[in-house]
């Protein structure tokens, strides 16, 4: 009875509003598709966003993150590239020969300011490159297939061992480490063409430059640029090794307290400091120990070497975090080429190193596993081996790059 009193109320009120049923229906499947249309849409969007996400990190060589980023997404799409990551993935190749490793100073961003003649003119034209030789070699790197990986992709620890772990590239790529030593943006190079520091700003890690807009002077935000137009030029994200002292204060803050004092000033460069580390790690990358005071760990005495490591506990690790990675100061090692041994070994190790980089452009590339530690030669790109490269008197850069080409010719006149 109450069942019918409802069907004929809906009909009553139909013919009340001199709708048909039909039209009804008709204005209802009208709604319904330009509802499923709008959903689809906005589907189809989502699909799309995801897979952008996904090609970043497959093209970055990382297809297991790829595809996981895929999963939650059911669609034709999602499951053809699902299939195209999963094929790439199986024709990766485990690296095995010896990765080499390049390591640079803070580039010469003013070439104007750093060869202008002073006493300092010599020591910048050996040590360091200028800002138009370094984008000149990342090019060459890039085109001659290297890939940006860390030490720590290479060998990893695992229950108190170091065991070698090769990294899985494409055929034909050739895995490569990169470092810069100093990231201090020290005293003596103010006025002389230099950045000022590193600071991040709307989210991007940049230079400070007297008398110049923020933007990329040095290294990190040059090779920042360059990854992010040339993904495939990073393996998993890795960027650099970046070697640090302690003595001005880390990556042109004055942060110092032993050098600086407790201070006001001091207490805000920390903070900025810490703010830019803390940035660069996520932007992948990572901090070596470069000593406290650029000591030669190789010739001083154990006792001097504790001094420096309590130092650098105080002063540099709050503010770049815990670091099992070792840049030797003039690669002045512990040991020759024989596996490590010794008190200043021992103590090393006791201090949480497991990372050693000495500096050897004799060869190509050299490396050393031991039981608790690896131990990898770099080769020093700067002007001494440019010039010798230029001069024929050394083919060590020859796969890397041409030394004639990306030689720079605003360079002094040397005898
Ligand atoms: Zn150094």
């Amino acid at each position: 009875m109450r069942r019918n009193w409802i069907i004929g109320g809906v009909a009553l009120s139909l013919l009340l509003s001199g709708c048909g049923e039909s039209e009804v229906s008709e204005k209802k499947s009208e709604k319904t598709r330009e509802s499923q249309q709008k959903r689809q849409a906005s589907q189809q969007a989502y699909i799309e966003k995801t897979i952008q996400r996904a090609d970043r990190y497959a093209a970055q060589y990382d297809y297991d993150r790829a595809i996981k980023v895929l999963k939650p997404v059911r669609a034709k799409e999602t499951n053809l590239k699902t299939e195209e990551y999963e094929q790439k993935k199986q024709a990766l190749l485990p690296m095995k020969k010896t990765v080499p490793h390049l390591f640079f100073h803070s580039l010469i961003a003013d070439p104007k300011q750093a060869f202008d003649g002073d006493r300092k003119e010599a020591g910048y034209d050996d040590y360091m490159v200028t800002q138009q030789e370094f984008e000149r070699i990342l090019d060459a790197l890039y085109k001659n297939d290297y890939v940006l990986v860390r030490p720590t992709d290479l060998a990893k620890e695992a229950n108190g061992k170091i065991v070698e772990t090769p990294v899985r590239l494409p055929k034909g790529k050739h895995p490569l480490v990169l470092s810069q030593d100093d990231v201090n943006y020290y005293e003596y190079m103010e006025g002389d063409g230099f950045a000022k520091n590193l600071k991040v700003k709307d989210g991007k890690i940049v230079n400070t430059m007297v008398g110049k807009p923020d933007g990329a002077y040095d290294l990190v935000p040059i090779v920042d640029a360059f990854v992010q137009s040339h993904p495939d030029f990073s393996y998993k994200g890795a960027k650099g090794l970046l070697g640090i002292t302690g003595y001005n204060g880390v990556l042109g803050y004055r942060s110092s307290y032993n050098q600086y004092g407790h201070n006001e000033k001091v207490e805000t460069a920390r903070k900025q400091a810490k703010q830019t580390a803390v940035a660069l790690n996520k932007d992948g990358w990572q901090f070596a120990s470069h000593t406290y005071g650029h000591i030669w760990v190789g010739k001083e005495s154990v006792a001097t070497i504790r001094a420096d490591l309590k130092r650098y506990k105080q002063d540099v690790a709050p503010l770049i975090g815990k670091t099992p990675q070792l840049i030797y100061p003039y690669g002045s090692d512990v040991g020759d080429w024989h596996d490590y041994s010794g008190e200043k070994y021992r103590l090393l190790i006791d201090s949480g190193f497991r990372y050693f980089f000495n500096v050897d452009a004799s060869q190509h590339a050299w490396k050393q596993i031991g039981p608790d530690y690896f131990r990898q030669a770099r080769i020093n790109v700067d002007g001494i081996r440019l010039r010798q490269a230029v001069a024929g008197k050394t083919s060590v850069l020859d796969p890397f790059f041409d030394a004639k080409e990306v030689f720079d010719s605003v360079r002094p006149e040397r005898k």
